[in-house]
């Protein structure tokens, strides 16, 4: 009986053991792919801001016009845009 138990099988606990390591590097291979995007965006976004910083222009949003509260800006320093123009922008 003990023999037929598939958890007892040595065999059987290694093949699943690398099924889970296999999705696991997708899983982690995907993670970063996506961060890495994400930091590619935000480097373009600091060098648009750098930009605007030699123009005098920093700070002012790219839609309205209207310059980005400091607040913003504090927390995000790169930010093209006020919150109210972000929000429709994103609809
Ligand atoms: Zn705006």
């Amino acid at each position: 009986m003990k023999k037929d138990d598939p958890f007892l099988d040595p065999d059987h606990a290694s093949d699943n053991a690398a099924v889970d390591t296999d999705v696991r590097e997708q899983v982690g291979h995907d993670t970063i792919e996506a961060e890495v995007k994400d930091l590619e965006r935000r480097v373009e976004e600091i060098d648009v801001a750098l930009r605007k910083i030699s123009k005098n222009q920093y700070g002012i949003c790219e839609r309205c016009k209207k310059y980005i509260p400091q607040a913003r800006l504090k927390l995000i320093a790169e930010a093209a845009y006020d919150i109210d123009c972000e929000k429709k922008l994103r609809r």
